[in-house]
Formats: C-alpha cells, sequence, structure tokens
C-alpha cells in the first residue's frame, strides 16, 4: 500500500495536478482530519456526527482558523475502514471547502450505500451535490460581490460570520426601516454588512438563519452581532435571523 504523507503548502500545485482524484477504481480524498463528535454549532447543535474534514478551499478569508492546507491523500477503501470504528449514522462533510474537492461524487455515493444521512458545510459559492441530505451554508461578506449572481439559492441553514470590516463590496438593496428610526448610529460598513447579509436572506431559502460573531484583536464582536441581529429581524420577518453560538 502506498505510504500516506502529510502535503505541505510547497508541494500542493505538483501534488493536486497530478494525483488528486486518484484512479478510476480507487479514488483518492484530500482528508484533513476524520473524527466523531457532537454538532457544535447551528440548528443541530448535540447532534452526533462523524466530521469529514477535506483539504484546500477556494477562499482565503483573512480570519479563517481551518488548517485546510495540511491533509493526506487517503484511498476511498481507507476512508470507509476509518469510519467502522465510529458510532454516529450521521456524517459531515466539511473542509477547507469539500464542493470543490475532484470526485467527491464518489465519496458520497459510497457513504450513501452505507446508509449514512449526509449533511455539508459550504461556503455556498458552488451547487452541493445531491446525495447531501442536509445543508448548511456560510455566505463570506469578504467575498460579497460573488454571491451577489451565483451561488446557492436554496439550503437548509444559512451562517454568516459577521465581519464588518472586512466586508467587500457594498451589495445595495433598500434597508427598513430608515435611518431616523434607528435607535443607534450605524457605521457604513455596518450599513454594507447588513445590505449583504439582507441580500443573502433574500436569495438562499432556508429554514434557518444565523449572524455568528467574529474575533477581531483578540475579542469576539457579539455585541455588535447581536446589535445587527436586531436590525435585520426589523427589516425581516420577525425573529428570523438568530445567534450562531459555537461551541468548541
Ligand atoms: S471559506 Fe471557510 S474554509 Fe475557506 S477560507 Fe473562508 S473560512 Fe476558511
Amino acid at each position: 500500500m502506498r505510504e500516506i504523507e502529510v502535503v505541505s503548502e510547497k508541494q500542493r500545485v505538483i501534488r493536486l495536478s497530478s494525483e488528486t482524484a486518484g484512479s478510476a477504481e480507487e479514488p483518492q480524498f484530500r482528508i484533513a482530519e476524520i473524527f466523531e463528535s457532537l454538532q457544535g454549532e447551528g440548528y443541530n447543535t448535540g447532534m452526533p456526527a462523524i466530521f469529514i474534514r477535506l483539504g484546500r478551499c477556494d477562499l482565503a478569508c483573512s480570519w479563517c482558523d481551518t488548517d485546510y492546507m495540511r491533509f493526506n491523500y487517503v484511498p476511498l477503501s481507507q476512508v470507509l475502514a476509518m469510519l467502522q470504528g465510529y458510532t454516529a449514522r450521521n456524517i459531515i462533510i466539511t473542509g477547507g471547502e469539500p464542493v470543490v474537492h475532484p470526485r467527491l461524487g464518489s465519496l458520497l455515493d459510497a457513504l450513501k450505500e452505507r446508509g449514512y444521512t449526509l449533511c455539508i458545510e459550504t461556503n455556498g459559492l458552488h451547487q452541493v451535490p445531491e446525495q447531501i441530505d442536509y445543508i448548511a451554508t456560510s455566505p463570506k461578506a469578504c467575498y460579497a460581490e460573488r454571491y451577489v449572481g451565483g451561488g446557492l439559492t436554496e439550503a437548509d441553514e444559512v451562517r454568516i460570520v459577521v465581519d464588518v470590516s472586512g466586508v467587500s463590496a457594498d451589495v445595495g438593496g433598500e434597508l427598513q426601516p430608515s435611518d431616523s428610526e434607528y435607535s443607534f448610529e450605524v457605521t457604513e460598513k455596518e450599513r454594507q454588512f447588513m445590505h449583504f447579509a439582507q441580500a443573502m436572506a433574500q436569495k438562499i431559502s432556508a429554514k434557518q438563519y444565523y449572524l455568528s460573531p467574529l474575533e477581531e484583536e483578540g475579542e469576539m464582536n457579539i455585541h455588535q452581532t447581536i446589535r445587527l441581529i436586531g436590525l435585520l429581524n426589523v427589516t425581516e420577518q420577525a425573529n428570523k435571523v438568530r445567534l450562531l453560538h459555537k461551541n468548541g
């Protein structure tokens, strides 16, 4: 059996071009980690699940805390063997950005054949494979312009990180109520972020919408997040947007 190695940032171009997909008989996957735990955030908080974290992402958010460039190439048979040691029947495919992984469909087919319920966590810029049962998508304000004309229009839950300082473009739109009705001052960046969040809430049909605080300069922007949730819940239908509390 071929030895599995950790792929460094310097190696990735060569190896991704030559070995990413594996052979037709035995595809390989960029596995950052596989582990069993409880879902720590969102609507399914507390749900037992096996997490399959795939390497690489097509975005590069400045605040990203995932080491998605550190992964091993693992053949499908070995991925399936690793799952046998776990008991959960839900699998959360995450990353990085899992949807851009070559031949992801062959992994999902194998998992469906074994009866797993499949959830995915995606940045929402790409269509999600049909094998997926549950979609959690996290549109990124720092790439706002890329979400305007493309990306997902349906999901189960939408999670938006409150990256007010990083919002890359004002996607426009009418915010209600008008400025004079706000009970506090809203900065221009907050207004741009709200345009983005409101545009995502209108574009992506989902059962649940969340704003998630972001750590900036060592502090979570929890108060700003709560304030913006209040504003969005005035502009959207009542209590549509909720606070996403991340556990672990
Ligand atoms: S989309 Fe997610 S994984 Fe990719 S860089 Fe942004 S935060 Fe990190």
